[in-house]
Parts: structure tokens; sequence; C-alpha cells
């Protein structure tokens, strides 16, 4: 369990959509990912930081690995499932970028599951209900495009769809309501502006689809914006970008804010943090859509374990990544069927890292 080397890969992710795009005209077409192995005197342990390009948060995969390299030294020596530990000597060592925290804290959470023979699902809480609901992203294409996507991923057994809007607000009512006409009822639809609305526009969409059943998601860049188009629509309402610590989350609880929040594991620094964040959203009655920014496979097992040990009735949905691009970091994560996912029973994440794919470590610390 004691730190004796990081080693650091970086893997390229191309889309299998070719390209995923959202507001503002912004797009990835292949993920710079960072995987991490902790390896300690018997166990090893996975993880994954992949940032939805270096414009959607304060993130981007070369500052993984830059941020990697300034912490490795002050995590040598140090006792992986020692969580607590490790979480205030990156706190200490690195003051904020908690995105770079993020994929070390998981590899944490692996080795300490592998020590104890659970999985991390069992370690964060216990396993909820038989499977996690996922919701479908649809990439930023014109109205009759996105529509047509969320009928093809419905035939696949999604049941949950979020609509990547945050453009012209006309196209934007559109899409809401061509991919609402698709639906029926009990299939949810989610409408994410992610920050590219100006409040006006943000109030021209919501007043139009006053009667449509559609989730409003994160309308504007500031919390002060969205608390304004908030107080001007009765649609349920979600923030994402904007909760990134559990302070902000009090605050907008206190606020009357939200409805629900998009709950990123490296947003809030790890698996560690999202915990916390998670269990004090299931006491306040706030849903939660679990989730990171992205990532391959290793990032999606992570989400499945925090996802599946959630409390159902906060559970709003979940999401597998790993479906979305076109390369295989590691085996054994968790098994999807029909639009939902269950998480791995075997110890820690219960991943296989595939070596083929990963390639060679790009740094090697220890
Ligand atoms: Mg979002």
């Amino acid at each position: 369990m004691w730190i004796k080397q990081i080693k650091v890969y970086q893997v390229e992710l191309p889309l299998v959509e070719g390209r995923y795009s959202w507001s503002e005209g912004k797009y990835v077409e292949v993920f710079d990912s960072t995987i991490v192995e902790v390896i300690t005197d018997d166990a090893t342990g996975i993880g994954e930081v992949c940032p939805l390009g270096p414009f959607y948060l304060p993130a981007f995969g070369k500052g993984a690995r830059a941020g990697i390299e300034e912490l490795a030294p002050h995590l040598i020596g140090q006792n992986a499932t020692d969580l607590a530990t490790i979480n205030t000597v990156m706190d200490t060592a690195l003051l904020g970028h908690p995105y770079v925290k993020s994929a070390i804290d998981m590899a944490c959470w692996d080795v300490l599951g592998k020590r104890a023979g659970m999985s991390v699902c069992d370690l964060l809480g216990g396993r909820q209900g038989d499977v996690v609901d996922l919701y479908r992203a649809i990439s930023q294409m014109p109205p009759k495009d996105m529509a047509r996507n969320v009928a093809s991923y419905r035939d696949q057994g999604y049941r949950k769809f979020q609509l990547k809007v945050g453009g012209n607000p006309d196209e934007d009512i559109e899409r809401i309501i061509l991919a609402r006409e698709i639906l029926d009822r009990g299939e949810v639809l989610i409408a994410d502006a992610n920050t590219g609305w100006l409040a006006h526009e943000a109030a021209r969409v919501v007043d139009a689809v006053a009667d449509c059943d559609v989730y409003i998601e994160q309308p504007c860049k500031s919390y002060e914006e969205c608390l304004t188009v908030r107080s001007r629509t009765a649609r349920p309402f979600i923030l994402d970008e904007n909760i990134d610590s559990l302070p902000i989350l009090l605050r907008a609880h206190h606020d009357g804010a939200m409805d629900a929040i998009n709950l990123k594991i490296s947003k809030v620094g790890g698996l560690s943090k999202a915990r916390v964040i998670r269990d004090v959203c299931a006491t306040l009655g706030i849903a939660m859509t679990i989730e990171d920014s992205w990532g391959s496979d290793v990032v999606t097992a992570a989400i499945a374990h925090l996802a599946h040990s959630t409390p159902e009735r906060v559970r709003f949905s979940s999401t597998d990544f790993n479906s979305y691009v076109t390369v295989d970091t590691a085996t054994g994560g968790p098994i999807r069927t029909d639009g939902t996912m269950r998480a791995a029973e075997r110890p820690g994440l219960g991943l296989e890292l595939d070596r083929r794919s990963v390639g060679n470590p790009v740094a090697v610390y220890g």
C-alpha cells in the first residue's frame, strides 16, 4: 500500500461519431486523456482524467500531466489507502487544479478496493438497485439531424437524452421541440446550453418551451445569470459548470438555484470529494447526474461505482463515456445493457489495463 512509483500514460481517444460539438461552436475530434498507475508494494491502482478539450472547464490534457509531475514527489512513500491523507498531501502541495488530483485519487480508491477485496461501489456505500440509467449526449448539429440521433440512440435502449444547445436560440428552440416530439412520456429530455446563452437568449428559449417537458441545464456562464434565468422559468433546472465544489453547492441550495446538478468526478477533484458532495446532495434531496468531463474505460468504471452506490431516489442519470470513443483502454468495466449499466463486482475498479492501447508511459516517477 506504500506508493513506490507513479506511471503516466497519454491516450488519444477519437470519437465514434467523428466529432463532439456543443455550445458556441466548440468541438473535439480526438480527446487527450491521461491514465495513471499508482504502484504500491502490494497492489496497483488505475485512474484517468480526460478534460472536455481545453475550453470546457479550466482544465487541459497537458495540464493534467504537468500537475501530476508536480504532485508525484509528494506522493511517493505515502499510503495509497489513506485517502484523506492522500488528498491533504495533494491539496497542500498544489493549490486548486482539482482535475489533476482526480486520476490519482481514483487510482488510490482502486488500490484500497484491491487491498480490502471489495469493489469501489461497495466501499462507497453499497450497490443501490440493479442498474444505473444512462443518458445519451446528442452532439450539436442542425435540429433535424439531432432529432434523428435521438431516435437512433432511443432504438439502442437509451431513455434519457441531453441535447447540446447553447447555439442560435431560434435553432435551439427547434432542437428541443423536434426531439421532444420523438419521445414518450417518462422519457427524459435535457437541453444543456453549456453556458452558451446570454440571459436574454435564455429567456427567449425558456419562454418558447414553457409547455414542453424539458429540463434546462446551465443556460449561461455565471451563477448569477443562471439564477436570473431560473427565476423566469418553471422548467426543472440543472446546474453543471458552476457547481464545482461543496461551498458553491451549499450556496446554490440556499438560493434555490437548481433542482439537480451534474456531479463530475474530475471537476470536484476525484472520487473522495465527489462522494462528499454526493452524500450532501442525497441528504438535501438534490438529484444528480453522476459523471465526469470525459474519459474512456477507466473513467467510465469510476463513474459506474460512484453512480451505482448512490441512492436511487436522487440518481437522475449517469453516463458511459467509453461508448463514445473508439479506443478501449481497459477490460472488466461496467456491464452495459439497453441504456443502463452495472458496476463491476470485482475488487477495486475491477479493471485490467489494456497495455497495447495505452502504450509506454510518457512519464515514470519514483
Ligand atoms: Mg452539462
